[in-house]
């Protein structure tokens, strides 16, 4: 049996930790900070892990963030094996820093990885990379209101072999981005494009799963969203293009004037969200009826025009919730409620951050201090 110390240590994997030569100097950093934005500011350090066949996961090691290197036959570049994940840090009032469920990031990772012929990372790996990125890089915190650190953990087959099979090399790096508040006053309610010509996921393909590939496919009906002036792109399913799936990186949710909050099941084609799984635990605690139920887009145009449907909106880590005020397609437009951000969707979403931030009592033990 092991012994409590070195319990503690199989929990604590060990870093190597090398000092970065030439950190951001503090004024420059302070300019950085004060308007992050999103994904384009990056902090100083990053976490490395190699994993060979044969010899599994390699030494964990935190260091100077920089270009990597990458041979041109790389299997990633040329066959997509790439899983992520995208996670907050959170600044807590008394000056402690936490994360929000970042076991269900790790156990969500692990499902990426199966789908996609990875080896899995143990969770002690990595929410112990999360944990020394954001104690090297803790100036990093946006000084703004809502301000956070987005983690990206993310993995890549880096053996370099042309031939189609699962690699034998992959490396795991996590980065950090300081993030502003995704919506500086209030979210304002966006404008939705449904695409009836693309689809994101078939069943059987790897919707579920958190990979790059999946973004790349849907690129081309967001731009079309963009084009014809809205904001996002919402899916249909593949099969019968026809029941409402998700956005391109965020899920969907629907109010009635019942009082119910629907989603779309989990039917393998959606990424299964920790902030929508958060979202129907936290409606659940209010006593609201939750249900995960298939809902098609003739239905939504119905329920909208006829008043049983109050709201809709769009959830995710970067976003957290936005609501969605107007939806359109190739047979017109229709708007939601007012057209604005409804009260459920105001509600929940601040129910969510104050939990995240350490405002608010965390009743299903979902932040985890780290600092
Ligand atoms: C990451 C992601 C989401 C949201 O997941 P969260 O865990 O809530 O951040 C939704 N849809 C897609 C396609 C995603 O990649």
């Amino acid at each position: 049996m092991a012994t409590l110390a070195e319990a503690a240590r199989m929990d604590m994997p060990a870093f190597t930790r090398i000092p970065h030569p030439a950190p951001t100097p503090p004024e420059a950093r302070r300019a950085l900070l004060a308007d992050p934005g999103f994904g384009k500011v990056f902090s100083d350090h990053m976490v490395r892990i190699v994993w060979r066949e044969g010899e599994g996961w390699g030494d964990a090691e935190i260091g100077p963030r920089g270009p990597i290197m990458l041979d041109p036959a790389a299997a990633v570049l040329h066959y997509a094996q790439e899983i992520f994940e995208g996670l907050k840090a959170y600044r807590l009032a008394d000056g402690g820093t936490a994360l929000f469920r970042p076991e269900a990031n790790a156990a969500r990772f692990n499902a990426s990885a199966r789908r996609l012929a990875m080896p899995e990372l143990p969770e002690a790996l990595f929410i112990g990379a999360i944990r020394e990125l954001v104690a090297a890089d803790g100036e990093w915190f946006p000084p703004v209101d809502g301000g956070s650190l987005y983690l990206r953990p993310f993995m890549f087959a880096s053996e370099a072999f042309l031939g189609v099979r699962p690699a034998k090399e992959y490396t795991f790096l996590v980065i950090a981005s300081p993030a502003g508040n995704y919506f500086k006053s209030g979210a304002p309610a966006v404008s939705i494009w449904v695409s009836e010509d693309y689809t994101r996921a078939a069943p059987g393909g790897t919707g579920a799963a958190k990979c790059g590939g999946n973004y790349a496919a849907s690129l081309v009906p967001q731009a079309e969203a963009i084009a014809r002036g809205h904001d996002q792109v919402v899916f249909l399913d593949a099969a019968e293009r026809r029941w409402i799936e998700e956005l391109g990186g965020m899920n969907v949710f629907f109010a009635f004037a019942d009082g119910s909050l629907m989603t779309p099941p989990l039917s393998g084609t959606i990424l299964p969200g920790i902030t929508r799984e958060s979202l129907l635990a936290l409606a659940r605690d209010e006593g609201l009826t939750v249900r995960e139920e298939r809902y098609g887009i003739d239905q939504w145009r119905g329920d909208a025009a006829s008043g049983k449907l109050l709201e809709a909106f769009a959830c995710g880590t970067a976003a957290v919730v936005t609501s969605i005020g107007k939806v359109a397609s190739a047979e017109g437009e229709f708007t939601i409620g007012s057209g604005g951000p409804g009260q459920l969707t105001q509600r929940l979403r601040q129910r969510l951050v104050a939990i995240q931030r350490g405002e608010a009592p965390d009743p299903h033990g979902w932040v985890v201090r780290i600092g």
